[in-house]
């Protein structure tokens, strides 16, 4: 099954028929960044003891399944740049982009969609 998930920056506009879904409310994270996981979110997901954390990861697992098509937005990134797709214009990435290396985005796609080949 392929799945249609991708982790997107927060200046990167939403691809047509894609929900748009903020890290930021996935309660993994500490305060209002996306860059510091809390606690209760470390490790292997299935150590994770936050709730409501997992309850988040649970629900985008559920849209895969339904077949949604899902943006996952983190904040601490502008711009994701990505292979084979036509949102990114590298001309348009400029110094003051922000990126950050070691962002969770990516490791929260594989983590949803490993889950949703699993169960
Ligand atoms: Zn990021």
């Amino acid at each position: 099954m392929d799945f249609q998930i991708t982790h997107i920056g927060i200046k990167q506009d939403r691809q047509n028929g894609f929900r748009y879904k903020r890290l930021h409310n996935s309660g993994i994270f500490r305060g209002n960044d996306t860059r510091q996981k809390l606690i209760d979110c470390q490790g292997p997901f299935e150590e994770w003891t936050n709730i409501s954390a997992r309850k988040w990861i649970f629900a985008r697992v559920k849209e895969q399944k339904e077949g949604r098509k899902v943006h996952i937005v983190c904040d601490c990134c502008d711009v994701i740049e990505e292979q084979g797709n036509d949102y990114k214009k590298l001309s348009d990435i400029n110094l003051t982009t922000r990126k950050n290396k070691n962002c969770y985005g990516d490791e929260i796609v594989v983590l949803i969609k490993s889950l949703a080949k699993q169960n």
